[in-house]
């Protein structure tokens, strides 16, 4: 039987391995020393996590451009933090922000860059009330940047994710049947990913059957499985932090013209974008190679949301891949493709993989494995 951990990953700390977050920290001061700052304050949970290992609701990493970090968390995190996160300073404090941003002046810090998109108001606020503290200039998504470019420890992770996800959800398709509420089904597939080794879902799973279809996002209620409904599965386990993201839809009983013709049509277009899902490509034009296959078959208003996403440390994370985004595709980003048929008041469909872009000119490597030929219970 085979390991079901890679072995890789069972040779001690990987997760926790010191030189992958040295050579994040390190990718991050040359970005933090070229946007002419002296140091940055990065507050965002999965960006400190991302540079130093930490997982914590109130740590902040203060990353000089040159030099070693300091990480800021409390008392409830310091143990973890010390045994984990060898290669910073560690600061032990309730208020880490402005801690750091003390700690940073002292050290003779005059620019001190901040994460806009995740600081409040009241936070910088508090920063800016600070006697003798640096000039506070935004620093952008920098780290959000380097996390798209995924290195092996991610990837590891992010596969065992998404096989978690696979078996759990092949373990399930019995307990589909007619009289079995969508709700149930959530529970049941929730549970059997815990019980295979996630430590959290990735996000609440959604179950959507029969006319539910239609609603992309929907709540799995009380409605009781029939036959001739499609079900649509979204879901995904959570492991070492990261994030599986698969859509599976299912027939129960044999589906309807109608049902096979926009299945089908939806596997062709997501096959499709897959393909286009190499490195250099723009997000755009892998979001139309999909959508102009599903519009030309005159569904194009039935599939309104973005072709895929990022995924990684956040089930949703940069670059999204849809219309009116910018963006290119980086040599190992983790992403999604996930087209959608939508039909109002008579169900859908949609299939869902979580892949690699590939380094060289080959295919993504797809890391949910699970079939997509139309499955009928
Ligand atoms: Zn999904
Ligand atoms: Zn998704």
């Amino acid at each position: 039987m085979a390991p079901l951990v890679p072995a890789r990953l069972r040779l001690g700390k990987v997760v926790g391995m010191p030189q992958s977050h040295i050579a994040r920290l390190g990718r991050a001061q040359l970005r933090i020393a070229e946007a002419g700052a002296d140091a940055a304050l990065i507050t965002s949970p999965a960006n400190v996590r991302y540079l130093t290992g930490l997982a914590s609701s109130n740590a902040a990493v203060l990353v000089p451009a040159d030099g070693i970090a300091v990480l800021g968390t409390d008392a409830r995190y310091a143990e973890t933090a010390e045994r984990n996160c060898p290669d910073v300073e560690l600061v032990v404090a309730h208020e880490v922000g402005p801690k750091l941003a003390r700690l940073a002046a002292e050290r003779g810090c005059r620019t001190l860059a901040f994460e806009a998109q995740e600081m409040t108001v009241e936070r910088h606020a508090d920063l800016s009330a600070l006697d003798g503290r640096p000039q506070l200039v935004p620093l952008g998504r920098v780290v959000e940047q380097l996390r798209m470019v995924k290195d092996e420890t991610e990837i590891a992770l992010l596969a065992r994710a998404c096989a978690i996800t696979g078996e759990a959800f092949i373990s399930v398709l019995p307990s589909i049947a007619p009289g079995r509420r969508e709700r149930e089904l959530a529970v049941l597939l929730e549970r059997a990913m815990i019980e295979r080794g996630a430590e959290a879902v990735a996000f609440p799973t959604i179950v959507a059957s029969g006319p539910n279809g239609a609603i992309p996002h929907h709540s799995p209620g009380e409605r009781a499985f029939a036959p001739g409904d499609l079900i649509t599965v979204d879901c995904g386990a959570r492991y070492g932090g990261y994030h599986a993201d698969m859509t599976r839809t299912v027939a129960l009983g044999e589906p309807a013209a109608w049902q096979r013709e926009i299945y089908e049509l939806v596997a062709t277009a997501q096959l499709a974008g897959i393909a286009a899902a190499i490195a250099g490509a723009d997000v755009e034009d892998v979001d139309a190679t999909a959508r102009d296959i599903i519009e030309a078959a005159g569904h194009g208003g039935h599939f309104q949301q973005a072709l895929g996403h990022g995924v990684g440390l956040e089930v949703h994370e940069a670059p999204i891949i849809a219309c009116g985004r910018t963006g290119i595709l980086a040599k190992r980003s983790a992403i999604t493709i996930e087209p959608g048929i939508h039909l109002p008041g008579r169900g859908g469909a949609g299939i869902e993989d979580t892949l690699v872009v590939q380094a060289g000119p080959g295919p993504a490597e797809i890391l949910t494995s699970v079939t997509k030929e139309l499955v009928v219970l």
